[in-house]
């Protein structure tokens, strides 16, 4: 299942090639085809953002919760849902919402 480029509409992006087009703010990554940069659009940055907005609550949670000097439990809250943010993020980018052409310069 390929991606759609926005400008030749073509299906050029793989869905790890999308993925690592990043973010509305990035400066993307070109397309094979006709070389305009592409980045994930603005279900991509709604997702993004919730995603981290999570993972922040559960740090705060976890920040008062937690029991003292267990480390081991103050990074299963505290990192884990910063790396599940992250790698949700990059699985929602890589099988859902639209490439959109990059805004910013390189
Ligand atoms: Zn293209």
């Amino acid at each position: 299942m390929k991606h759609t480029c926005p400008h030749c509409g073509k299906k050029s992006f793989s869905p790890l090639m999308k993925a690592r087009c990043g973010g509305m703010s990035s400066a993307g990554k070109p397309c094979p085809e006709c070389g305009v940069r592409c980045v994930n659009g603005k279900v991509s940055l709604a997702v993004n953002s919730i995603l981290r907005l999570a993972a922040f609550v559960m740090i705060i949670i976890t920040y008062f919760i937690h029991e003292p000097g267990n480390y081991m439990q103050i990074f299963l809250f505290g990192a884990v849902p910063l790396i599940a943010a992250f790698v949700l993020g990059f699985l929602f980018d890589m099988f859902f919402g639209k490439l959109i052409e990059a805004i910013k310069r390189q």
